[in-house]
């Protein structure tokens, strides 16, 4: 019995050394496959990969929200511009988790205060807003503000330009998971960048982004990318994203 004891913890040793030895060599730990697909990215330019949501030239990519009809936004000069009382727009193809690069600018003649002013919206999956809003001297609640997960997460710092000014979002979007039972089994985050700078960093979102009331977790799957008719004439260009 102890012999067979002590050949045990002699074997034991023995793994255990030859284990070690094998970690000591870096080549254990090298994991050569899969190897990351070539993406090019020039110096302020778009991905190799991206999808080109708008170039500039037409709405192509995009439609009513109210009815999928044509978008009557207006495009010129190289951007979009809402036309008042024409409706939110919508990716015409669903989406689930992505990168998105757009750029937006608030009106140079200032109209109206707080959520009056320049007001637009990005709605991730038609749920999930990030607020653009002219925040440039125009205070309004915090978490309403631009750069807002909307009611809920108040962005770091406020990075606004003054309007006029073009203005950035890259925005990285993980959607929530749903099982087949409808229980949200993992929640979104949202990390975003205003103009070069963090302003939501990984924040967990916790639902819809409501007006009134408190956010909701209804199942669903892909969906469209949603930009804001808020009666304000908010231009937007230069709108690409990777799916991840
Ligand atoms: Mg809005």
């Amino acid at each position: 019995m102890f012999k067979m004891k002590a050949f045990f913890i002699l074997g034991f040793v023995f793994i255990g050394v030859s284990l070690n030895a094998q970690i000591t060599q870096p080549e254990a730990s090298e994991v050569w496959e899969p190897q990351p697909r070539v993406v090019n990215s020039p110096m302020n330019g778009v991905p190799s990969d991206a999808i080109i949501l708008f170039d500039g030239k037409n709405l192509d990519q995009w439609e009513s929200r109210n009815d999928s009809s044509a978008a009557k936004w207006k495009v010129e000069n190289g951007c979009m511009t809402v036309v008042k009382g024409t409706g939110d727009i919508q990716t015409k193809e669903s989406f689930g988790s992505v990168q998105l690069h757009l750029e937006w600018r608030t009106p140079t003649v200032i109209e109206g205060e707080g959520q009056g002013r320049g007001n637009s919206g990005v709605f991730f999956q038609k749920r999930y807003e990030v607020q653009v809003l002219d925040n440039y001297n125009n205070k309004t609640y915090a978490n309403g503000q631009a750069g807002s997960v909307y009611k809920q997460y108040i962005p770091l710092v406020n990075a606004c330009r003054a309007p006029g000014e073009w203005q950035t979002y890259d925005i990285i979007f993980n959607a929530p998971v749903f099982n087949n039972d409808g229980i949200k089994v993992r929640s979104g985050y949202f990390t975003v960048i205003h103009n070069g700078v963090v302003i939501q960093n990984n924040v967990e979102i916790l639902g819809t982004t409501e007006y009134i009331g408190f956010p909701k977790n209804m199942a669903h799957g892909e969906d469209k990318i949603m930009l804001q008719d808020h009666s304000n004439p908010v231009s937007y260009r230069n709108i690409w994203l990777r799916r991840l």
